[in-house]
């Protein structure tokens, strides 16, 4: 990715997430190499897709959970690079943690639009930093604006009920958000995953025609993007994990002492072990142990 703005970190800036990191901007815009229009916004953890179009632009996911400010930075971000319309805002699922925020963008005209159960989730919900989706969809919807073709396509339950796959089929590239973490062992996205749909979610993300995955939390390492062996490689994590604790399960080890001790010895290397695997096994037991 070419680095098309960086800001330097505000010397007060102490975050903790970023004590490793003291040279990474708290947010960044990047062109996404290869393309003539494709960015990534990333706000701290969180990065979102936007496109760029002679007749406007498509904006996904404000990422401005804890963020009042977030939403207007992000519009900021994109008129550094335009100063067409925003015409729309896509939520990919939603969980506040990508979504809340947009209601600058709203202000500025763009439309919402998520996949039907996102609006039911958030109407039920309620939070004001989030606006309720203007138009929504149950299977697929495909936008066209300026010459580029963006597919919206819903696949069944995986992280959540709501999450949807956003296709740049002329570019070869998607945006998934939480389901498949690139490089990466999962972490809290997990702890209410639908797990066997998730299987079968990605089975259907690896057989649809792309090249490159930007994800919606920076892949590892070095924030790259993803590939189909990023899919395999995340399918394989969660079958392997789902096998282990199921022999934990039927042996009647769940909760405890599968939580304790199950290790999952094969992926401690991967970045997020240490702090995903509780989650991961905790949420196996429930499936294996509880059938929940
Ligand atoms: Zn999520």
């Amino acid at each position: 990715m070419r680095k098309v703005t960086a800001f330097v970190l505000a010397a007060s800036f102490a975050c903790a997430a970023y004590a490793q990191q003291p040279q990474r901007p708290p947010f960044q815009t990047t062109k996404v190499e290869g393309t003539d229009n494709v960015y990534i916004f990333r706000n701290g953890g969180h990065q979102a897709m936007f496109i760029v179009t002679s007749e406007g632009v498509i904006a996904t996911d404000p990422i401005a959970y804890g963020r009042p400010t977030g939403g207007a930075l992000y519009i900021e971000e994109i008129r550094k690079v335009t100063d067409k319309p925003i015409k729309y805002l896509i939520y990919s699922h939603h969980h506040y943690d990508h979504v809340a925020g947009g209601k600058a963008f709203k202000d500025a005209g763009a439309t919402i639009i998520s996949h039907k159960r996102a609006k039911e989730r958030l109407a039920a919900l309620g939070d004001p930093n989030t606006p309720l989706p203007d138009q929504t969809f149950e299977k697929s919807r495909t936008l066209k604006l300026g010459g580029t073709v963006l597919e919206l396509s819903y696949h069944g339950l995986n992280h959540s009920d709501s999450t949807i796959v956003m296709r740049l089929p002329k570019e070869k590239i998607v945006f998934i958000v939480d389901t498949i973490p690139v490089g990466a062992f999962p972490g809290r996205g997990f702890i209410d995953v639908y797990p066997l749909e998730t299987e079968q979610f990605m089975e259907r993300v690896l057989k649809m025609d792309w090249e490159r995955l930007i994800p919606g939390h920076p892949g590892q390492p070095g924030d790259r993007l993803g590939t189909k062996k990023d899919v395999e490689d995340q399918l394989a994590l969660i079958r392997y994990a789902s096998d282990e604790v199921k022999k934990w399960a039927r042996d009647g080890k769940c909760w405890e002492p599968a939580e304790k001790e199950v290790k999952l010895e094969k992926y401690e290397t991967w970045p997020g072990y240490q702090s995903g695997l509780p989650l991961v096994v905790r949420r196996y037991c429930g499936l294996w142990g509880r059938g929940t």
